[in-house]
């Protein structure tokens, strides 16, 4: 077995049961070891800590499978691992009845570089490192085992893979093509039908992180104006509908995306289609165009792609945040509810709500937060690896009599 030697005190995140080697905690590699072998992990005095899987193109070097140095990864190994994870939902019962459901989260399900998402009885699978790719068939396998799932479908497309050396793999890992027309699949969720593009859409294919907020959404919106920003396939509005919006207006750059909204609003004839407004356009320019024709919200919702992926990323980010959560400001009515997020892992929820602060302050809106919101609970956030708490939002209310007085409004912009 190949042996990778940290170097001296870098076995600490260990003991901490954190699941990245980075190259600069690695000593050396004793033994041949290619992309994805399994590597017992030593520390310098040589203390066996676990076994990881190998990775020579990434600056994570090594992730680790087991933390147990008497672990034997294999075939039996990834579907104890399956097992647990697709368990660890069915005992959760806020989980019962959920056609759409991650299955296993990575780094928090004790499987780094493995996505799992369930639509129905077909699960689409992304895996992201070379250690998740050497162990594709079992994993397979164990999935089939734990769901009795009719087919999966690979969806590992994902930008991250070129930093393991991976290329794109897409395509029908188990079972065919689902036969219904135009190899369509479609999820309930809460009350609301939606149309997953496993093969096309972005990650595996829909966003359910957001599932919990899209439900909250609905109680907030009867009678309200909504204006839903960056909607995908409109799963926000959808639930805004659903909720008795008096309108919703939802923007997106993406053609595609639009269009997949509207067949999914055109799934639920019992919505209020006349209510919903499509947009297509750059939210940034769309936000001020709004603010120049004097129009006003009730509700707001910003749901950006992650400006942010790494804390490298973060002062750039910072500023887009802060760009699009002022204008929302300025879009709301006396009284309105601004719903923000942030999936950037590169932004923390304390920079994020400081970023928020000073947006209502330049907005000149004097604003409560209402709710603290983050992702659902099948995207559980191991307390190993608080890296996997990537999704944060705010619900914000802003005052009735909204003008913040004093100095600094005064002549502002508003
Ligand atoms: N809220 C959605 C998920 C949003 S994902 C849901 O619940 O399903 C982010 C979306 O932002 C994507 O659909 C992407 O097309 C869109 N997007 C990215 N940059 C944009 C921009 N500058 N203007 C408008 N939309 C943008």
């Amino acid at each position: 077995m190949t042996e990778l030697i940290l170097e001296a005190g870098k076995e600490r995140s260990l003991f901490r049961r954190h699941p990245w080697l980075f190259d600069s905690a690695v000593h050396r590699v004793k033994g041949r070891a290619r992309a994805g072998d399994t590597v017992t992990i030593l520390a310098h005095d040589g203390r066996v800590l676990g076994k990881g899987a190998y990775s020579p193109h990434s600056r994570i070097r090594c992730r680790v499978w087991s933390f147990d140095a008497d672990s034997i990864i294999d075939d039996a190994f990834f579907k104890r691992r399956v097992a647990t994870a697709v368990a660890r939902r069915q005992a959760l019962p806020e989980l019962a009845g959920q056609e759409g459901l991650r299955l296993i989260h990575a780094e928090s399900d004790g499987l780094p570089g493995v996505i799992a998402d369930q639509y129905g009885d077909t699960v689409v699978l992304q895996l992201t490192s070379a250690g998740a790719e050497k162990w594709r068939q079992a994993l397979v396998g164990a999935l089939v085992q734990a769901t009795g799932c009719a087919r999966i479908y690979e969806r590992s497309d994902s930008e991250v893979r070129k930093l393991e050396g991976l290329t794109a793999a897409t395509g029908w890992l188990y079972g065919e093509a689902p036969a219904f027309a135009g190899g369509e699949i479609s999820i309930m969720e809460n009350g609301v039908r939606l149309g997953v593009d496993y093969a096309g859409g972005h990650k595996t294919g829909f966003y359910l992180d957001q599932r919990d907020n899209r439900a909250r959404l609905a109680g907030l919106t009867a009678g309200k104006s909504v204006l839903n920003c960056f909607c995908y396939t409109g799963g926000f509005s959808l639930q805004a509908l659903r909720g008795g919006a008096a309108s919703v207006l939802s923007i997106d750059s993406s053609a595609p995306a639009l269009d997949r909204a509207r067949a999914n609003l055109a799934l639920n004839p019992n919505l209020p289609a006349e209510r919903a407004e499509w947009l297509e356009a750059d939210v940034f320019q769309a936000l001020r165009d709004l603010r120049q024709a004097g129009r006003g919200f009730d509700l707001i919702v910003l749901d950006p792609p992650k400006f942010a992926p790494s804390a490298a990323h973060a002062q750039r980010a910072a500023r887009a945040y802060k760009d699009i959560n002022l204008l929302g400001f300025r879009l709301l009515n006396p009284g309105g509810l601004l719903m923000t997020y942030s999936c950037s892992g590169g932004v923390g929820l304390e920079l994020f709500q400081k970023i928020v602060a000073g947006a209502a302050l330049d907005a000149c809106r004097d604003a409560h937060i209402v709710a603290r919101l983050s992702g659902a609970a099948d995207h559980p956030v191991a307390l190993n690896f608080p890296e996997g708490e990537y999704l944060k939002g705010l619900l914000v209310q802003v005052s009735g009599d909204c003008q913040v007085t004093g100095d600094r409004c005064q002549g502002a912009v508003v």
